[in-house]
């Protein structure tokens, strides 16, 4: 095909779920379809790059300068917090319907290893959430590796206030294996999270 083609094939063969055939499909779909689609998406694209961004509590996404849906939810239980890795891990909760308090999203997991320290993700903003709600219940849904464990306990260590009791528990023992929460279906969402365990 022609290289222009080629290109915009590899570029969307890496988003998640796309192999080559699927992106060949997409791609064809794109460029050949006469209703507007490509510049509808090149809009959606650019709406979306300038709109969306880390919701200032909790680092879900939302709209810019606006709490996300999920803080702004009068609904949810305010004092019981999931910290989640990633955004994708929050989404997979949400769709689970699993979970009915709120999130804190870090952005990634301490790694000693490639030195990333507690100031790479979204920690110190923890500790602050965590006196302002008041937390009672905190759930660590971080996944099972070296990395996942040392936040945890990072997070154990440093941000239960004194004089206050918070359970602490830790979900991903029922999960296949480590960073596989966003692919995980409802039933086993909920039931990793029914099942978690108290953090020591
Ligand atoms: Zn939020």
């Amino acid at each position: 095909m022609a290289e222009a083609f080629d290109a915009l094939v590899e570029r969307l063969k890496g988003l998640p779920g796309l192999g080559r055939r699927s992106a060949e499909r997409v791609a064809l779909q794109l460029v050949t379809d006469e209703r507007g689609a490509s510049a509808a998406l090149r809009e959606a694209l650019e709406r979306a790059e300038r709109e969306l961004e880390a919701c200032p509590h909790c680092g879900n996404l939302s709209q810019r300068g606006e709490a996300c849906v999920v803080c702004t939810d009068p609904t949810r239980e305010r004092r019981a917090l999931c910290v989640v890795e990633r955004i994708p891990d929050l989404r997979a909760f949400e769709n689970s319907g699993s979970w009915r308090g709120l999130y804190h999203v870090l952005g990634g997991k301490l790694s000693p290893l490639q030195d990333r320290g507690p100031e790479s993700i979204r920690l110190a903003s923890l500790g602050e959430r965590m006196a302002a709600l008041e937390v009672e219940e905190l759930v660590l849904a971080l996944s099972n590796d070296v990395e996942g464990e040392a936040t945890c306990h990072y997070i154990a260590e440093n941000f239960l206030p004194a004089g206050r009791e918070v359970r602490v528990s830790r979900i991903g023992f029922g999960l296949p294996s480590a960073g596989e929460i966003p692919y995980a279906d409802a039933v086993t969402l909920r039931s990793a999270l029914e099942s978690r365990r108290a953090f020591e």
